[in-house]
């Protein structure tokens, strides 16, 4: 059977998808295979998690969340919806400290990528350990503190696979998700830090176009039961009279709620919900994540390219992340702000677009999302301890077990001259 990304636009070559369903029947497939590259829920754009060999699916492993409350930690299967886990973790009374707009992802794919939500640092920088199937089979437990865990965390499956995860919990919080729009752009260029510090987390819904953006989404936490009490003013921006959709004209029905309704974390800092398919994935993304000191200047280089961009766009989301020590992390090193664009399904025109934004947004530093499209991407000039990620590699997986053409073409196997 055809298996294609969740967004459909990319078919996966391997020969054989394995769902195992434990982590002993998962470590003797990987011992015996050839070639394998774990898949996770499918909802990358680009060609990372494949494979013209053996694909493994963790859905099948134990649903596990064990939670370890002096730690404050909660061991989770990789293959787990980072929905799921959450509102396992709130019955139980605890929290994550953030999450991506679409709580369908698996923790796995979501970690080993870098992906991150608005406000704070990557899900990532939440991992406290990894337990990964190594190429030999063995199970490798990486903790905080072990030299290789920030080496391995975005790890883009390159060295093996995550079998449990181990994530840093609080105690749960409610949070009030409001929306405001137009949202002048004098405003934004003005004191991007006073926008982007209105709430814990702020994203801007943008065509580039125009003199305004169009939605800002504000997520604020709260104490369990605490009220909030709604900003009438934004900086210029009105609040939005009802629920709205990021995508201009579309039923907010599966949108999370908004109007400064407190409720459960989970429930509000993604921008969809758990119970809703957020699209039929007609759709297809890339993101920069540029240092938060270039911010504005990027911001001024996707509006100067606006009339590229829009006729291709659905909307594009501007959202802070903060700083992480994870090598491949898109926030490794200093607090970045990350420019995403949700195109239409036309990706030869999208793809005939990035290069323009690459050559506007490289030169100050921006680092692709390794789960979008991208046209090119510069390891070496673009994160600094790519090299040190290319001998974790070759340490890990010398005969490239968990290797496909994409990390050969990303250059994650070319060993430079130190
Ligand atoms: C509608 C939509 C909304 C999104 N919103 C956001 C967002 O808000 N923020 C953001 O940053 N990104 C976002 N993304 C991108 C998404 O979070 C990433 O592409 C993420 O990798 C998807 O996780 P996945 O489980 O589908 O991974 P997959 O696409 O299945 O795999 C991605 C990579 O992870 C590896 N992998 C997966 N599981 C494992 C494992 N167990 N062990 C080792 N490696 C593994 C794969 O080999 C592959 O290299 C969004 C994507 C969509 C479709």
């Amino acid at each position: 059977m055809t298996l294609t990304t969740w967004a459909g636009n990319l078919t996966y070559h391997h020969d054989r998808l394995h769902r195992p369903s434990t982590v002993d029947e998962l470590q003797e497939l990987v011992a015996r295979s050839r070639r394998i590259r774990a898949l996770g829920t499918r909802h990358s754009f680009n060609h990372l998690a494949d494979t013209e060999h053996d694909l493994v699916q963790l859905h099948g492993l134990p649903a596990e969340v064990v939670i370890d409350p002096d730690a404050r930690t909660a061991t989770v299967s990789a293959g787990a919806r980072y929905g799921t886990v959450a509102e396992e973790l709130h019955r139980q009374g605890w929290a994550l400290h953030n999450l991506a707009s679409l709580p369908h992802i698996s923790v796995g794919g979501a970690v080993s990528t870098g992906t991150h939500g608005s406000g704070s640092a990557n899900l990532s920088s939440a991992v406290a350990g990894l337990d990964l199937v190594a190429a030999d089979g063995g199970l490798r437990s990486l903790r905080r503190g072990d030299d290789e865990l920030a080496g391995s965390v975005v790890g883009l499956g390159a060295l093996g696979v995550v079998a449990r995860v181990v994530l840093d919990i609080e105690p749960t919080y409610d949070v009030a998700q409001e929306v405001h729009l137009d949202l002048p752009w004098e405003a934004v260029l003005s004191d991007l830090d006073a926008v982007t510090g209105s709430a814990d987390s702020v994203s801007l819904f943008t065509d580039w176009t125009g003199p305004a953006v169009q939605q800002v989404w504000r997520k604020t936490r709260l104490p369990r039961g605490g009220t909030y009490r709604p900003r009438a003013d934004l900086f210029g921006a009105r609040p939005a009279p009802g629920p709205v959709h990021p995508l201009p004209g579309i039923d907010p029905v599966n949108c999370t709620e908004q109007l400064g309704v407190p409720g459960p974390w989970h429930d509000r800092l993604p921008h969809f919900r758990l119970a809703f398919t957020p699209s039929n994935g007609d759709e297809l993304q890339s993101e920069y994540l540029v240092p938060r000191e270039h911010a504005v200047a990027a911001i001024e280089e996707m509006r100067s390219l606006g009339s590229l961009v829009a006729p291709l766009l659905q909307v594009s989301e501007v959202r802070t992340v903060s700083a992480d020590d994870l090598w491949l992390s898109s926030a490794y090193g200093g607090d970045r702000v990350g420019l995403h664009l949700t195109w239409q399904s036309r990706q030869p025109e999208v793809e005939s677009v990035l290069p323009a934004i690459e050559a506007a947004l490289y030169p100050l530093g921006a680092r692709p999302h390794w789960g979008k499209l991208f046209h090119a991407v510069d390891g070496a000039a673009s994160w600094e301890r790519w090299r040190d990620f290319q001998d974790l590699v070759q340490r890990s997986d010398p005969d490239r077990k968990f290797g496909n053409r994409f990390l050969e073409e990303a250059g994650v196997y070319h060993r430079a001259a130190r």
